[in-house]
């Protein structure tokens, strides 16, 4: 990261109800500040910022919004900057209040009934629509409400909201999020300055749904019911409810994904972003004389930018990163930790990606309504066991998860479904010696829990006991 070039400081004042859009390209970082003396307040996504202090921003599309008028400061060159006259932020916080509204009432009753459970809140719509932003601005909110929402997120090909990439995972947010980091991305193990619990963690590991319907499938119900048995433990969590931000769904054939995801997690509101198409689909889907949910449609933000796919890398690579080395405000130091690949119990395993064998039965278009079950898919269709024979420098440079299976009890099954302890980045396969060294956050030997490798393709090794 380029340091910081003080000579350029530019002063931006924003009216009441305007927005300080900013583009910061990765390899550069700039600095803000809302200005000491100011009168007014700003927030970033739903999260207000500190007079006087320094927030530094690399690698992100972002913007500050103020309601009653602010001035910043900035330091650095961001790639883009303007100021926005008109956003969204109104309708947002309209929908804000309606929850806030359900979530009293929610409070309201005997912890133990039905009625206690908050609204739970789904946002679906296509690509950079604002889903993940509109997520953590209703997070945001809440929170300085007092709240104590649960956040889970599904799109496991995005840059990795509280994990990193190819997961899906779900926390509950008890204290202000990071203004800079938003949800924030820190090992589960390592010293973390995200302000949640121990997030739940599945790994998925395929770009999209579609690739691996039945796994995809078979983790969002394992992260319902562990949502669940949370919700359950934490009354205030409970009676805020629930944020779902999803993948990508702007088609026909994810309908069917949808009302799985909805009958899961008992979705009560639907939120849908830029497509009319999509939200009419949902209101026939769920009309609301049928069910108890509603469907509201949201308005995007123009300052939503399309991510290109090297940007997209980018961001995902920086998760990565982090991950393992963490950043300016907490430096990690990783371990490098070998691992035999001969040993009599060492496994590996295979997501099978649906889409791309040809010789497997495409169960990703499956009729609506139509039982998997049924067909009689085996658990070899969703992971398979590799020989170590496989194993080769492919695999260097792959991101690995570390599962909550013991080793011993490890077949495809428990495999298939498993959350994630953390994880481990393959830095050189030796198949001379048949050693694997990886980088871990934490020292000493790696857990005899089987290993899960990120990528397109995904590998889950099972290290002895
Ligand atoms: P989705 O979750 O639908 O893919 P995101 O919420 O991630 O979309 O938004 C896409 C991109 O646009 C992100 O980089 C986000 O930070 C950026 N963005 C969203 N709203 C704004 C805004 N009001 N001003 C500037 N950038 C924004």
């Amino acid at each position: 990261t380029d340091s910081i070039d003080s000579s350029t400081i530019l002063t931006r004042e924003l009216k009441p109800n305007q927005e300080f859009r900013f583009e910061v390209a990765p390899t550069t970082s700039i600095t803000i500040r809302l200005t000491a003396g100011t009168a007014g307040t700003a927030e970033l996504f739903g999260t207000e910022l500190s007079k006087g202090l320094p927030y530094t921003f690399t690698c992100c599309k972002s913007a500050i919004y103020t309601w009653t008028g602010c001035s910043l400061s900035i330091e650095g060159s961001p790639s883009v900057e303007y100021i926005a006259e008109e956003t969204p932020m109104a309708t947002y916080l309209n929908l804000h209040i309606a929850l806030e509204k359900l979530r009293v009432s929610a409070s309201d009753c005997p912890p133990t009934t039905e009625g206690a459970q908050g609204p739970r809140v789904l946002l679906i719509g296509p690509p950079d629509v604002g889903k993940t932003t509109v997520a953590k601005i209703l997070t945001g909110y809440s929170i300085r409400q007092g709240r104590k929402p649960m956040v889970i997120n599904l799109d496991t090909g995005g840059e990795g909201v509280l994990s990193v990439p190819g997961t899906m995972s779900a926390a509950s947010f008890g204290s202000v999020m990071d203004v800079e980091d938003g949800f924030g991305s820190s090992p589960m193990s390592a010293p973390s300055a995200i302000p949640v619990k121990l997030p739940l963690v599945y790994y998925y590991g395929l770009e999209t749904p579609e690739s691996g319907v039945k796994r995809y499938k078979r983790l969002i119900s394992r992260m319902a019911v562990a949502v669940n048995s949370r919700l359950e433990e934490d009354i205030e969590s409970k009676n805020t409810g629930v944020i779902i931000d999803t993948p990508s769904f702007d088609n026909q054939t994810n309908g069917d994904l949808i009302s799985y995801i909805v009958a899961e997690f008992s979705i009560t509101a639907i939120a849908v972003l830029g497509s009319e198409r999509l939200y009419n689909t949902m209101l026939k889907s769920f009309s609301p004389s049928s069910t108890n949910i509603n469907v509201i449609k949201l308005p995007t933000s123009g300052g939503c930018v399309d991510r290109d796919i090297p940007y997209k890398k980018s961001l995902r690579d920086a998760t990565v990163k982090k991950y393992f080395f963490g950043d300016e405000k907490c430096t990690l130091s990783p371990y490098t930790v070998s691992i035999e690949f001969d040993s009599p119990t060492f496994s590996l395993w295979e997501t099978v990606d649906s889409l791309s064998s040809e010789s497997k039965r495409n169960t990703s278009f499956l009729p609506i309504g139509e039982d998997e079950s049924s067909l009689q898919i085996g658990e070899e269709d969703v992971v398979r066991k590799l020989t170590a024979g496989e194993v080769d420098s492919r695999f260097e440079n792959l991101v690995v998860a570390v599962l909550q299976v013991d080793a011993k009890d490890a077949g495809a099954k428990e495999v298939a479904e498993s959350s994630v302890l953390g994880f481990l980045f393959v830095q050189e396969v030796d198949e001379k010696e048949r050693r694997v060294k990886v980088l871990s956050p934490v020292p000493g030997r790696v857990p005899a829990k089987a290993l899960n490798i990120l990528d397109a393709e995904i590998l889950i090794v099972m290290s002895a006991p």
